[in-house]
């Protein structure tokens, strides 16, 4: 996948850095990428995907704008109140970066739908609010055998985490969760500039990957607190007996 002139002045700090270069450039132009939800991860992680130049996104989100959204997704304005997420960030990656095939997907996506949309993706980039919500979507990924980046970030506490084959998600979660469907920013509240930093973080992750810098993250849970402002990493156990990704 060639890059154009135009392509090639846009993007000269990427292609600067050593880790990167035209070739790394070129896997993100090729790259596929469908971002689940177009909240407050989904704010930092469209924008930055979309400028990378990430060949195509595909949006999926249900919801509208409400008024309480503001604090924490920039993607949207006072006056974008009552509008579709999907829509309205397809207008923003339209008006950033015209090298970019954005696909906006207004449905809510679950356990019946979640394989037929994320199919023929390269990386699945999960920003939801909710366990059910994020264990379809995990199910579905280990099904169509795409990795699986979560990003989720409520109150003061933030986790990023790749999944590819074992460990899944839902080795990470269990089974408990499929059948809540809560809202838990709504419900616990959320610190606005904390999803953005853990958008931001999941985007360079993802970036990171697609291109093939540093070490492979896989199994691998990144948490943040937003008080003392420190990260740490855990190693996640892969589950024998998972029913998603489990051989027994
Ligand atoms: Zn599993």
């Amino acid at each position: 996948m060639n890059l154009r002139d135009e392509e090639l002045e846009r993007y000269a700090r990427h292609i600067v850095l050593p880790q990167v270069g035209g070739a790394g450039q070129r896997k993100l132009k090729a790259a596929s990428v469908a971002v689940v939800g177009a909240g407050g991860i989904g704010s930092a992680v469209i924008p930055a995907l979309a400028g990378a130049g990430i060949g195509q996104l595909t949006i999926i989100d249900d919801d509208v704008v409400e008024p309480a959204n503001l604090h924490r997704q920039p993607l949207f304005r006072e006056r974008d109140a009552g509008y579709s997420k999907a829509d309205l960030a397809l207008q923003f990656v339209q008006r950033l970066n015209r090298f970019v095939m954005a696909k906006p997907v207004q449905q809510r996506i679950d356990a019946e739908n979640a394989g037929e949309l994320l199919t023929g993706h390269d990386l699945v980039i999960d920003g939801s609010d909710n366990f059910a919500t994020r264990l379809a979507v995990s199910d579905a990924c280990v099904g169509l055998d795409v990795p699986l980046l979560s990003a989720a970030a409520v109150q003061f506490q933030g986790q990023v985490g790749l999944f590819r084959a074992q460990p899944c998600y839902r080795c990470f979660v269990g089974d408990a969760f499929d059948a809540d469907d809560c809202d838990n920013c709504a419900e616990l509240g959320v610190l606005g500039a904390l999803t953005a930093t853990v958008g931001s973080f999941a985007a360079l992750l993802a970036i990171n990957t697609i291109v093939g810098i540093g070490e492979d993250q896989a199994g691998k849970l990144h948490l943040f607190d937003g008080e003392t402002l420190e990260w740490r990493t855990i190693r996640i156990p892969p589950d024998p007996r998972c029913r998603a990704c489990g051989s027994a």
